[in-house]
C-alpha cells in the first residue's frame, strides 16, 4: 500500500468511526449497537489498524474451550487487546486508524496453521502465477505455514518469510524448514557443519528423509545443538518411527515408519518390488499396517507419547489412493486449479506422486483398509494426550492449496475426533509444534491471527471451504460459508477477494 493510499484509508475509516460513535450516542442504554461494517471492497488488502473491532462474533478460542457468543474482540496493532461480551460501546477512534467489522452470523477463531505447506512457484516445468499459492492459503484462513522442504530454495523462502512478516508480501507467516541433504553426509562427522550452514541460511527446522541410523543419530544431536526441530518423512527405509523418536524428532509427517516399527522382520513386499518405482512404492505401502503386530504398535505408541512426538498425519493428500475419481473431479479444481498444476497431477513417472498410470479397484480397497488402521492409531494417540496437527501437503495428488487443508480437517472428523479437537489441531497445536507460543489461541495479549467464517465450523467444517456450502433458504438453495476475513498479525485480508483473484489468474492461464 502506498503512503497516499494509507492516508486516504485512515481518514475514511476515521469518518466511519465517527459516524459509528454518534450512532451509539443516539441509542444510549438501548440494545448493543450494530455498527455498520465499513464496506470491505474499498479496503486495501493487508491494512493494519491502530484499533480493529470485531463485533458480535461467535468465539471458538482454539484451545478447546466451549464456543461463546456474542463476543467482541478488540485488536490493537498486531495484538488481541480485549475480549468482552455483552454491551460494549464503540471506542472512540482517537488519533489512530480504526475499523469495525460486524461479525453477525460469523464465527471467529484463530487462523489455521498448516504444518505441511510446500511453497511452489512452479508445477513441473511450468511457472505458477505470482501469489497463486499464497492467496489460496490466506483465502482459506491459513495464517501460518511451515514449508517442510523449501524446494524453491532455502534463502529465497527465508526472504519470503521476512517479507510476509513485514506485510510486503500477501502471504501467511512462513516457517522455513530445510531438507537435510543426505547425499552430502556419508559419515556422522560431516553432519554438524551442514546443519550449521542451514541454520545460517535461515532454516528454522530440518526436514529429514530416510538416512542411515548413524547419520540420523548424529543429526539429532546436531539439530538440538543448533535449536532446529526435526520434521521427519521416513518413507520406507532402515530408520523406523521408534528409532527416529529416539533421535529426537519433533514431528512425524504422514505415517511412514509407524507400522514399520511394529513389523516382525522386514516388509513383506513382492519379490519384484522396486522402491524407486512410485506406483509400486505407493501400492504396496498400503500393505504395511495389516502386516504390523498390534502389540508392537501399542509399545510404539507409548514411546511416541513419552518422547512427545507430534503426529502430522496429512490424511487428505493420500485420499486419491482410496478414490481416484473423487480426487480428479473435485468441484473446485475447474475454477481454482491452475492448468499447469492439473497437468502435473496427471500420471507421469517424471513427476513426484503422479503415479496413477495404473490404479485398480484392489489398490483402492487396500488403501481403504490402510486408512482404517492409520486413523485408529492417530485417534488413539490423540485420546492419550499425544499432539496431532494439520498438514495438507497440497500441490500433489490433486490436492489443492487451501482446499486440501480444509479436507484434512474433514478427514480428522472421519478419524473420530470432535470438531473442537480438530480446530485445536489446526490452530493451537500447530502453533505449539512450531514454538509460536503467542499464536493459535484467541487470548488477550496474543498475536491477532484470526479468521471470521460465515457460519459455524463446529457444526460443519465444510463452511471453511472457499467454495462454501449449499443451504436451503426461503425455498431456494443458496451458497453460504467461506472465510470472510483473514487477519494475520492484525492485517486484514478480504478472503473472497483473494480467491476471486486466484480464479481470475486461472481463467487467464486457460485463455492464454
Ligand atoms: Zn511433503
Amino acid at each position: 500500500m502506498s503512503c497516499a493510499n494509507a492516508v486516504a484509508v485512515v481518514s475514511r475509516i476515521l469518518l466511519a468511526a465517527a459516524l459509528g460513535a454518534s450512532h451509539v450516542r443516539a441509542q444510549e442504554g438501548a440494545e448493543p449497537p450494530r455498527s455498520a461494517p465499513v464496506p470491505s471492497a474499498e479496503e486495501p488488502q493487508g491494512a493494519l489498524y491502530d484499533t480493529l473491532v470485531l463485533r458480535n462474533v461467535r468465539l471458538i478460542d482454539g484451545v478447546g474451550n466451549p464456543p461463546r457468543g456474542d463476543v467482541h474482540v478488540v485488536v490493537k496493532g498486531d495484538r488481541i487487546a480485549k475480549i468482552t461480551s455483552g454491551w460494549m460501546p464503540i471506542e472512540r477512534a482517537g488519533e489512530g486508524s480504526y475499523r469495525v467489522i460486524d461479525g453477525q452470523g460469523l464465527s471467529l477463531m484463530p487462523g489455521l496453521v498448516d504444518l505441511h505447506g510446500h511453497i511452489h512457484f512452479r508445477a513441473g516445468d511450468a511457472k505458477l502465477p505470482e501469489g497463486y499459492v499464497y492467496k489460496l492459503w490466506l483465502g482459506h484462513g491459513i495464517t501460518t505455514i511451515r514449508d517442510p522442504a523449501c524446494g524453491e530454495g532455502l534463502e529465497r523462502i527465508a526472504e519470503e518469510s521476512r517479507r510476509s512478516e513485514s506485510g510486503e508480501l500477501v502471504a501467511p507467516a512462513i516457517v522455513p524448514y530445510a531438507v537435510f541433504p543426505a547425499e552430502r553426509a556419508a559419515t556422522a562427522e560431516e553432519v554438524d557443519p551442514i546443519v550449521a550452514e542451514l541454520a545460517r541460511k535461515g532454516a528454522r527446522g530440518l526436514k529429514v528423509f530416510a538416512l542411515h541410523p548413524d547419520i540420523y543419530q548424529a543429526l539429532g544431536v546436531s539439530a538440538a545443538r543448533h535449536g532446529l526441530p526435526i520434521a521427519t518423512d521416513l518413507k520406507i527405509g532402515e530408520v523406523d518411527a521408534r528409532m527416529a523418536a529416539g533421535y529426537g524428532i519433533r514431528t512425524l509427517e504422514h505415517w511412514y515408519g509407524i507400522p514399520d516399527a511394529a513389523l516382525r522382520g522386514v516388509q513383506r513386499f513382492p519379490p519384484e518390488y522396486d522402491w524407486d518405482d512410485e506406483l509400486q512404492r505407493f501400492r504396496w505401502a498400503a500393505e504395511l499396517w495389516p502386516q504390523a503386530d498390534p502389540a508392537e504398535l501399542e509399545k510404539l505408541m507409548e514411546l511416541l507419547l513419552e518422547k512427545r512426538v507430534t503426529l502430522d498425519p496429512t490424511f487428505a493428500v493420500y485420499e486419491v489412493n482410496r478414490d481416484l475419481e473423487r480426487a480428479r473431479n473435485l468441484p473446485w479444481l475447474s475454477t481454482y486449479a491452475h492448468p499447469a498444476l492439473l497437468a502435473f497431477f496427471e500420471p507421469n513417472p517424471r513427476n513426484h506422486a503422479s503415479f496413477h498410470w495404473e490404479w485398480t479397484a484392489l489398490d483402492e480397497a487396500r488403501w481403504k483398509e490402510h486408512y482404517r488402521h492409520w486413523m485408529r492409531f492417530v485417534r488413539e494417540y490423540g485420546r492419550r494426550g499425544g499432539r496431532i496437527t494439520i498438514g495438507s501437503d497440497a500441490g500433489y495428488m490433486y490436492q489443492l492449496y487451501g482446499f486440501g487443508t480444509i479436507r484434512e480437517l474433514e478427514m480428522q472428523l472421519e478419524a473420530g475426533f470432535h470438531p473442537l479437537e480438530i480446530l485445536r489441531h489446526a490452530t493451537r497445536n500447530g502453533a505449539l509444534a512450531l514454538d509460536l507460543e503467542d499464536r493459535g489461541h484467541v487470548r488477550e495479549g496474543y498475536r491477532a491471527d484470526l479468521i471470521l467464517v460465515d457460519g459455524d465450523p463446529l457444526v460443519d467444517l465444510k463452511v471453511l471451504y472457499g467454495t462454501g456450502v449449499r443451504r436451503l433458504e426461503a425455498g431456494r438453495m443458496v451458497r453460504r460459508g467461506g472465510v470472510r476475513f483473514t487477519v494475520k498479525g492484525g492485517r486484514v485480508y478480504d478472503a473472497p477477494k483473494l480467491l476471486a483473484e486466484v480464479a481470475a489468474l486461472v481463467a487467464a492461464a486457460k485463455g492464454g
